[in-house]
């Protein structure tokens, strides 16, 4: 059984995660999304909010399962038994980042790789910091993020309904 691990702050999740989840999802048996504590990018949403609402998002996906870590990702993706990890690459912006991330993953353990996916194009300008400031501005996110992201967002931020 071929096991991946999406990680990410999902902080929330958006579509354009989710376009890279289904991606994902046709290529292995089983995708782990990992939502990552991130304590030091002072979330908006508390780890538990956020992998709730994944979970939610994500429920009719028979492969897919949600969970959360703390501390080195390639410990934890050794852990839960999986031999790749799963980014997205929206644009060249996103590449010297991750690629440095990647090498350096692959420093610490070998047998780990990372596999990049690309989004469908028209989620490659969304960013959950993108859909945090449009909600806070009062704009209509409904096209970026799932329902459940959307009532949580205006909860969050305390907006009309
Ligand atoms: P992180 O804080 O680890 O970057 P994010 O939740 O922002 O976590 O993103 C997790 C992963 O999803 C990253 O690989 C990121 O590049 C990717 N990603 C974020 N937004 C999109 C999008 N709109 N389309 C495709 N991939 C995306």
């Amino acid at each position: 059984m071929r096991t991946v691990v999406y990680p990410g702050s999902f902080d929330p999740l958006t579509n354009g995660h989710l376009d890279v989840l289904q991606r994902a999802a046709r290529l292995f048996d089983r995708v782990i999304i990992a939502v990552a504590s991130n304590e030091s990018k002072t979330p908006l949403f508390t780890l538990a909010e956020r992998a709730a609402l994944v979970q939610e998002a994500t429920a009719a996906m028979p492969n897919v399962e949600t969970d959360y870590f703390d501390g080195l990702l390639v410990d934890y993706v050794a852990r839960r038994g999986a031999t790749a990890v799963v980014r997205g690459l929206r644009a060249v912006s996103d590449f010297e980042f991750e690629f440095q991330l990647a090498l350096m993953n692959r420093k610490l353990n070998e047998q780990i790789e990372t596999l990049f996916l690309m989004p469908k194009d028209t989620y490659s300008f969304l960013s959950s910091r993108l859909v945090k400031e449009i909600a806070r501005l009062g704009g209509d996110v409904s096209s970026f993020v799932p329902p459940n992201v959307q009532a949580a967002l205006r909860q969050k931020l305390h907006l009309p309904r």
